[in-house]
């Protein structure tokens, strides 16, 4: 399939948000004439869409169509697409799309947890490492592949975030590094089973041959099975002890990285620019990510020293009305706020709740006990979460994060630790978590 030349063919895209737009933007360049299909008629439209096709759609709708391209949130089984795929359209992803239309290198990042963290740190270590390569993070960051391949068009590499969604319908993608950064419960309930669920996040290696190489979490145990799978030079990371080939943390704490040429002691964990020991992890990863793609290992230091993190994820806010703040608004699961948690030396004021998970909170108990000084619940979930969290330690419950900002003020001492790390989703009160992070900058920021 030739997804570079459109002249005289017409493309459908499902789901009109901000990758269905970029998709829409890239088909046009090519020439292709692009009709959008979604659910919903208040999504944005596209000047590169010549018709929409809203709810409903006909066999009709689908003839002309030579390819159908998914959105990211849109999956094989929506109905639009397994229509195509009966009717032998072949159906593909917004980033396979934009694969077929860039021969710049990739580098692949997927995982449960920390992708995020880990493609705009290995971005930001390779142009540190001042050895002239630009290289642009995109994928499922927020800047879509289809846009950055058309922004960037003399790029050499992009660091690519895919998520399991993606992957699902991502063919010839051949990633130059890959990297499966862990496998946690948090999206079962679309792939199922861990098995399939492990399965997708694999289609990472797809494709890879000699040359290239294929990353894993040593210290995973639900990511062995996948070892030695692909065409790839087969490298792993690991918080526990020395690796054969890759990048490992010693008992000194020193950051070490190896392959067939080199041994080099990277950087010590302390001088890292992100706490907590889930972010050793993720520099790991960007180490193995960044040497295995040619960046010399003593190169690599500088960007993983001066990176300045990524919003909501542990964003320190700074000293106001006496206290000390923390929005991880990203924690949306138990799993990262339990990471959170664990990040921290001193006992926190925890502000959780929103729209909780079908999860089991109380694995948290011991750890709440230990460092939590104080937990306010707010949102849909409050409820729920006491029920679990309830004799841990004081708790107080809210309805919303304003009222949860107040509360803190009234209850805290000066130089305590507040922490937002709301382990739930966000949409009870939210329409995503960047909007939750932002209200609680800036019910912070007015106490300055
Ligand atoms: P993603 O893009 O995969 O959602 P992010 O980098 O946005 O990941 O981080 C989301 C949250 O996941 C962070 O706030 C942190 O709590 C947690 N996290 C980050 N890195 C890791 C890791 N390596 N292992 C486990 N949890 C992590």
């Amino acid at each position: 399939m030739n997804l570079s030349t459109g002249k005289g063919k017409t493309a459908g895209v499902v789901g009109m948000g901000r990758s269905g737009a970029a998709a829409a933007r890239l088909l046009s360049s090519r020439g292709f004439i692009v009709v959008g299909f979604d659910s919903l008629p208040s999504s944005r439209g596209s000047e590169h869409i010549s018709r929409t096709v809203f709810g409903g759609f006909t066999d009709n709708d689908l003839r002309d169509l030579s390819v159908l391209v998914l959105s990211p949130g849109v999956p094989v089984s929506t109905a639009v697409s397994r229509r195509a795929a009966e009717l032998g359209i072949p159906v593909v992803s917004e980033v396979e799309l934009a694969w077929m239309n860039t021969t710049a290198d990739v580098l692949a990042v997927t995982g449960s947890n920390g992708k995020t963290t880990t493609v705009e740190w290995l971005g930001h270590v390779i142009r540190s490492a001042d050895i002239g390569i630009k290289a642009v993070v995109t994928g499922n960051t927020g800047y879509a592949f289809s846009d950055a391949i058309l922004d960037n068009p003399q790029c050499p590499v992009f660091v690519v975030e895919l998520s399991s969604y993606q992957l699902e319908t991502t063919e010839s993608l051949r990633a130059s590094s890959a990297i499966i950064l862990n496998l946690t419960q948090d999206h079962l309930a679309r792939h199922g089973t861990m098995e399939n669920y492990g399965t997708v996040k694999a289609r990472v290696f797809l494709n890879q041959g000699k040359g290239d190489t294929s990353i894993l979490n040593y210290d995973d145990p639900l990511l062995e099975r996948y070892r030695n799978t692909s065409g790839g030079l087969q490298m792993y990371f690991s918080l526990t002890g020395e690796v054969p080939l890759g990048a490992w943390m010693d008992s000194s704490g020193m950051l070490l990285y190896r392959d067939d040429s080199c041994r080099a002691e990277v950087i010590h964990s302390t001088e890292l620019a992100l706490p907590g020991r889930h972010n050793i992890a993720n520099a790991l990863a960007v180490i193995c990510m960044a040497a295995s793609y040619g960046i010399p290992a003593e190169r690599l230091a500088i960007g993983l020293k001066n990176f300045s993190g990524v919003p909501h994820r542990i964003e320190p806010l700074g000293m106001a009305g006496g206290l000390t703040w923390f929005n991880d608004s990203k924690s949306t699961n138990v799993d990262s706020l339990k990471v959170a948690l664990d990040s921290f030396n001193e006992k926190v004021i925890l502000i959780a709740g929103g729209r909780e998970k079908n999860s089991d909170y109380s694995v948290l108990n011991e750890l709440i006990t230990e460092k939590v000084k104080a937990l306010i619940l707010f949102g849909s979930g409050a409820e729920p979460l006491f029920m679990q969290w309830k004799g841990t330690v004081e708790i107080l419950m809210v309805s919303d994060l304003e009222e949860a900002v107040k509360k803190t003020l009234s209850l805290a001492e000066r130089g305590d630790t507040v922490l937002l790390s709301p382990g739930c989703a966000s949409f009870d009160q939210y329409s995503n978590f960047e909007e939750r992070g932002n209200h609680f900058k800036q019910l912070v920021q007015v106490l300055k």
